[in-house]
C-alpha cells in the first residue's frame, strides 16, 4: 500500500494529483522551487519541501533533490504528473533503487516508447496501424530512395523528437535534401541526437488519441478517444471527447486494438496511444507513457478518475473497472487557458488581480490560480483548464459559451477570448476541422 505520495510537479497538475491522493486517504508532499513558495499545491499539501531555485533544471528536474525530499519526508511513492520527469526512465530506475514506488509505467516501457523508431516498430508488432514510412533511421545514402518509395509529400522526423521540434515536410523530391539537413540539425540542437526517420506526410488528418490503463499483469482497458486536432504549433489548444469524426463502431474497434496491445505488453498505469486519422484510417504516431493534460475530458464522459486508477495499479491493487463497466456518457470539451496574449500568444506573466471561476452543472476548472497569485515567468504558461460536459455536443457547446462569459481573470492577458471566438465558429460547431484548421484560422484573422 502507498501511504504518502510526493508530487514531483507544479501548477494545476500538482493540485490535480493532490486531490486524488486526499480522496484515497493518502498523505501528500509538495515540492516547489523558490518561485513557487506561494503556489496553491504547496498550500494544500500536508507537507512541502523547497527543492531549489526557479529554473526547472535546478528544481523540478533535479532528481537528487527530489529523492532527498522523499527520504526527508518518508514519502513511499512519487507521482510525476506530466512534463518534467514523467517520461524519464532514469528517474523511474533511481526511485526503484531507493525502494520508492514510481506511479507510472516500468522504466523499460518508458524507454521503449521514448524512442520514436522503436515505438513505431513495437506498435507494428502489437498490431497497431502505423503511418507508412522508413524502416528505421534514414541517412544521406538512403533518403532519396526511401522518399521515392513512400511517395511525396513526406515528413522527416527526429527519433528523439518531442514538442513538434525536428520535423520537416518535403513536398517534392527537390525539397528533400534541405528538409533532411534542417531536420537533422534541429534534432541535434534540441535533443543532442541527429537521428531522423521518414513518414508519409498526411495532408488533412485529425489528431485522435486513445486513453488506456493497464495493471501491469496483463489486464488493460481503453477509455475511448480524445480529438485534439485544434493545435497551434503542434500544441493542443482545445480537446474534445468523443471525436466528432468517429462513430461507436470505429471507437470500439480502435480502442480494442490499443487495449489488446497493452495487454500483450503487460503495460502498467495510464497511457495514451496517439494517431493521425484520415479517410477512415488510423495511423499511429507515438505513445505517451503518462497522464495527459487533456485527461479530464475522458474522466467527464466515463466517470473514471484516472489518477485514482494510476495509484491503484502502482500499489498492486489492480484496476477498479473492467472494459464492460465503461459507459461513455455525453460530450466533453477542454480549453487550455494560458497566460498569453490571445492574438500574438506571447507569454503574459504577472499578478492576477481578480479571479472568478465559473460553476454549475457539468463544469470543472482545474487551476492553481487565485486573486493575488503572481505567475512566475519561468515555466509554461498554462494557468488552468476549463472542462465542460453536456449530454450532447450541442448542450456542451451551449454550456461552454455560457461558462466562458462567466470566467474572470484580471491583471494578466489570457487565451479566454480565443475560446469565445471558437465556440461561436460554424466549422467548430459542425465539428469540421483538421490539424491545420486553427493555424489557418489564426492566420486569416491577423491578415
Ligand atoms: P511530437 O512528439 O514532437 O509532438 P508527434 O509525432 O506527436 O511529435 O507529432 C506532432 C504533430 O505533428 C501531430 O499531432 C501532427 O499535427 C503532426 N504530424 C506528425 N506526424 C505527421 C505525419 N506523418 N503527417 C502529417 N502530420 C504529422
Amino acid at each position: 500500500m502507498i501511504s504518502k505520495v510526493l508530487i514531483a510537479n507544479r501548477g494545476e497538475i500538482a493540485l490535480r494529483v493532490l486531490r486524488a491522493c486526499k480522496e484515497l486517504g493518502i498523505a501528500t508532499v509538495a515540492v516547489h522551487s523558490t518561485a513557487d513558495a506561494d503556489a496553491m499545491h504547496v498550500r494544500l499539501a500536508d507537507e512541502s519541501v523547497c527543492i531549489g531555485p526557479p529554473p526547472s533544471r535546478d528544481s523540478y528536474l533535479n532528481i537528487h533533490q527530489i529523492v532527498a525530499a522523499c527520504e526527508i519526508t518518508g514519502a513511499d511513492a512519487v507521482h510525476p504528473g506530466y512534463g518534467f520527469l514523467s517520461e524519464n526512465a532514469k528517474f523511474a530506475d533511481i526511485l526503484e533503487a531507493h525502494g520508492i514506488t514510481f506511479i507510472g509505467p516500468t522504466a523499460e516501457h518508458i524507454r521503449l516508447m521514448g524512442d520514436k523508431i522503436t515505438a513505431k516498430q513495437t506498435a507494428m508488432e502489437l498490431g497497431i496501424p502505423v503511418v507508412p514510412g522508413s524502416d528505421g533511421e534514414v541517412t544521406a545514402e538512403n533518403v532519396l530512395e526511401t522518399g521515392r518509395k513512400i511517395g511525396f509529400p513526406v515528413l522527416i522526423k527526429a527519433t528523439a523528437g518531442g514538442g513538434g521540434r525536428g520535423m520537416k515536410v518535403a513536398k517534392t523530391e527537390d525539397d528533400l535534401m534541405e528538409a533532411f539537413d534542417t531536420a537533422r540539425s534541429e534534432a541535434s540542437a534540441a535533443f543532442g541526437n541527429a537521428a531522423v526517420y521518414m513518414e508519409k506526410y498526411l495532408e488533412k488528418p485529425r489528431h485522435i488519441e486513445i486513453q488506456v490503463v493497464g495493471d501491469g499483469e496483463g489486464n488493460a482497458i481503453h477509455l475511448g478517444e480524445r480529438d485534439c486536432s485544434l493545435q497551434r504549433r503542434h500544441q493542443k489548444v482545445w480537446e474534445e471527447a468523443n471525436s466528432p469524426a468517429l462513430n461507436v463502431e470505429q471507437r470500439m474497434k480502435i480502442g480494442q486494438i490499443c487495449a489488446d496491445a497493452m495487454k500483450k505488453m503487460k503495460y502498467r498505469g495510464a497511457g495514451t496511444v496517439e494517431f493521425l486519422y484520415e479517410n477512415g484510417e488510423f495511423y499511429f504516431i507515438e505513445m505517451n507513457t503518462r497522464l495527459q493534460v487533456e485527461h479530464p475530458i475522458t474522466e467527464a464522459i466515463t466517470g473514471i478518475d484516472l489518477v485514482h486508477e494510476q495509484i491503484r495499479v502502482a500499489s498492486g491493487g489492480g484496476l477498479s473497472v473492467t472494459q464492460e463497466d465503461i459507459v461513455f456518457s455525453g460530450h466533453a470539451i477542454e480549453c487550455r487557458i494560458n497566460a498569453e496574449d490571445p492574438r500574438t500568444f506571447t507569454p503574459s506573466p504577472g499578478t492576477i488581480t481578480h479571479f472568478h471561476a465559473p460553476g454549475g452543472l457539468g463544469v470543472r476548472v482545474d487551476s492553481g490560480a487565485y486573486a493575488g497569485y503572481k505567475i512566475p515567468p519561468y515555466y509554461d504558461s498554462l494557468i488552468g483548464k476549463l472542462i465542460v460536459h453536456g449530454r450532447t455536443r450541442v448542450e456542451c457547446m451551449m454550456r461552454l459559451r455560457r461558462v466562458l462569459d462567466e470566467f474572470v481573470v484580471d491583471g494578466i492577458k489570457t487565451t479566454l477570448p480565443l475560446f469565445q471566438d471558437l465556440v461561436s465558429n460554424q466549422d467548430i460547431a459542425n465539428g469540421d476541422y483538421d490539424i491545420h484548421w486553427l493555424e489557418k484560422y489564426l492566420a486569416a484573422k491577423t491578415d
